[in-house]
């Protein structure tokens, strides 16, 4: 498993770098040199899987390795097959996920809940981080969270009413709405990038409300799952998110 992870995470490497040179991540053939970059700029952009950046056991006991393996290498990947068959069947022509989102309402309900998907969790798996005790926003970041929410107690309380109220399947959000930071909640995979969406802004942190993400573990417990997480919250990451 050591070796395939490893392979993964190569060709993982190898995707970004194309990607932040606007040539879509395809097939090995894309990492040839025999064609010129230039050749490729009409295709349409893809969503990409980013490499998880801790271990399957990482978020141990929270988040279960059973769990982490399901949710990405199968749930994840599979919202990935579909939005890039989607973005092939419908000649979707995006230049980024920014893009795709805004014009969401034009594309089809697989490409919609596919697309929000790969996004959602790319962004949920970075929001993520071995558990820690006392496990705090600084800085800044804890600076906005006081003021929007007159303490942290506050947003936590209200972040987690979001994700244990959301009815059936979706996601809870913190983002930077207009100079203000909020807290909501999307169904089903779609996010605050979408122009459909009710509640929209720039995503600061995610937590996926599925069952799929806590049904091995928590069972029914949505809130103990919820109540747990805070331990694994990547502070760091949110924090990159603000500027
Ligand atoms: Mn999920």
């Amino acid at each position: 498993m050591k070796t395939t992870r490893r392979e993964f995470i190569k060709k993982g490497a190898a995707a970004t770098a194309l990607t932040l040179v606007g040539v879509p991540v395809l097939a090995n053939s894309a990492l040839s040199c025999a064609q010129p970059l230039v050749a490729q700029q009409n295709t349409p952009f893809q969503f990409r899987q980013i490499p998880l950046p801790y271990e399957y056991n990482s978020l141990e006991p929270i988040i279960d390795v059973a769990t982490m393996e399901i949710h990405y290498s199968k749930h994840h990947a599979a919202y990935l097959k579909n939005v890039n068959e989607a973005i092939v069947a419908e000649k979707i022509n995006e230049v980024s996920e920014l893009s795709f989102f805004k014009n969401i309402a034009s594309y089809s309900v697989k490409a919609r809940n596919n697309g929000g998907g790969v996004y959602n969790h790319n962004f949920f798996w970075q929001c993520m981080r071995e558990p820690k005790e006392n496990n705090l926003p600084d800085g800044k970041l804890a600076e906005a969270i006081n003021q929007a929410f007159g303490s942290f107690q506050n947003f936590k309380d209200q972040f987690s009413t979001a994700a244990i109220s959301r009815f059936g399947s979706g996601w809870a959000w913190l983002v930077k709405g207009n100079n203000a930071l909020l807290i909501g909640s999307t169904p089903n995979q779609d996010n605050p990038l979408m122009s459909v969406s009710d509640f929209k802004g720039t995503p600061l942190l995610a937590l996926d409300v599925w069952e799929h993400a806590y049904y091995l573990k928590y069972q029914n417990k949505r809130a103990e799952y919820v109540a747990n997480w805070w331990s694994v919250v990547n502070w760091d990451f949110v924090s990159k998110q603000l500027v």
